[in-house]
This record gives C-alpha cells, structure tokens and sequence, in this order.
C-alpha cells in the first residue's frame, strides 16, 4: 500500500491528522474547500448544534422559550439540555446567564479520543462525529447547489447572449436589406429618369 496516499492532508485549523478515529472532513467554510478535523468542525459552527446533545439545529429556528443562547459566543443550545428540570412547555422564566462548554473552558474538546487500550468511543464523540459529518454534508451539498445554480446562471447568460448576437444579424440583415432595395429602387428610378429624360430629349 502507498503510504503517502494513506496520510491525507491535516486539519487546517489545529494541524491534526486523520487517525482511524479521528476523521478529516472536507467542508465548504466561507466559499472555500477546507479540512477540518471534527472537533474543528464544531468549533468554527457553533451556531449550528446544540453544545449539549449535539443534535444539529434544523433551518427553522427554536422558539425564544426553548433556547438558550450563549454570554459570549454564537451557540444556541436546548434550554431543556442546559436545564432538563425546567417545564419549557410553561410560561419562560428568565434563564441565568449561558455559557457554552467551549466558552467554559478554552481547552474543551467536543471529540475526545477513544480510551487507547479498549479502543472505544464514548456516546458523546459519537454524537459528535455524526454532527461535524453532517454540517461537513450539508456544506458541501450547499457548495455543490451554489456551483450548480451558478453554472445554469452562466448558461442562461450565454443564451440571452447568442440570442442578442442573432438579433443583431437578423437586424443588420434587415438593414442591408432595406438599403439593398432602397438602391434597386433609386437604380430603376435613375434608369427611368434616363429614358424618359432621353425621351424628352427625343421628342
Ligand atoms: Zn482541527
Ligand atoms: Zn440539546
Ligand atoms: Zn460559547
């Protein structure tokens, strides 16, 4: 096996490297292809998930009552993550200040390495290896719609500009045309104002 191409490029954030447990995503950020390993994946999305389970927010927002934002950065997490004892179905309390584990601690990690000796994954890195491979799909998928999009724009362009070529043709054509028979027109008229001219001058 080439061992060169088993060792794909690193994380462009924290430089780590595809390991059998730790995954490289290829993720479209800011109309760029990046790799970021999973827990940069979560850390440059925040707004995304939910910071305590990890369920990726969908396109239509939580309701006010039910989320909870955090003091200092862009996550939004589940009010009922952040306090499972609250009744969210009832009329909000106002929540206490929020802050998220990564604001917490700046050394949080959202994927921890499995145990070296079992080998085994917690829940949690589970949870979140399945939400970095998402928002790296839905990325990409979004990339892939924005190029597509982009390509039938071209498309249509280059049609409404052939078509603007043709018109112009066909209305030089028609000019020509016009001129053509203005020109026949002037000859006949010359030719007859010669003969009858010449008549006149025979008679
Ligand atoms: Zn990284
Ligand atoms: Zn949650
Ligand atoms: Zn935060």
């Amino acid at each position: 096996m080439n061992s060169r191409q088993a060792s794909p490029s690193p994380c462009d954030i924290c430089g780590a490297t595809q390991t059998l447990s730790l995954t490289i995503h290829n993720i479209r950020y800011r109309a760029h292809t990046c790799r970021y390993c999973t827990n940069c994946v979560l850390k440059q999305h925040p707004g995304l998930f939910c910071p305590l389970c990890f369920e990726l927010h969908d396109d239509s927002p939580l309701p006010p009552h039910h989320r909870l934002m955090c003091v200092r950065c862009p996550a939004v997490a589940h009010r009922s993550c952040a306090f499972p004892s609250t009744n969210v179905s009832a009329a909000p309390a106002p929540a206490p200040p929020f802050f998220c584990p990564s604001c917490l601690d700046s050394n949080f990690t959202y994927f921890k390495l499995p145990d070296r000796k079992s080998g085994a994954v917690d829940v949690q890195s589970a949870k979140v290896l399945v939400t970095a491979a998402r928002i790296a799909a839905v990325s990409m998928s979004k990339a892939a719609a924005a190029a597509r999009y982009d390509a039938e724009r071209r498309a249509r362009e280059a049609a409404v500009a052939r078509k603007r070529a043709k018109d112009a043709l066909e209305h030089l054509a028609e000019i020509l045309a016009r001129e053509q028979a203005e020109q026949d027109e002037e000859d006949i008229n010359e030719q007859n104002g010669i003969v009858s001219a010449g008549r006149r001058r025979g008679a």
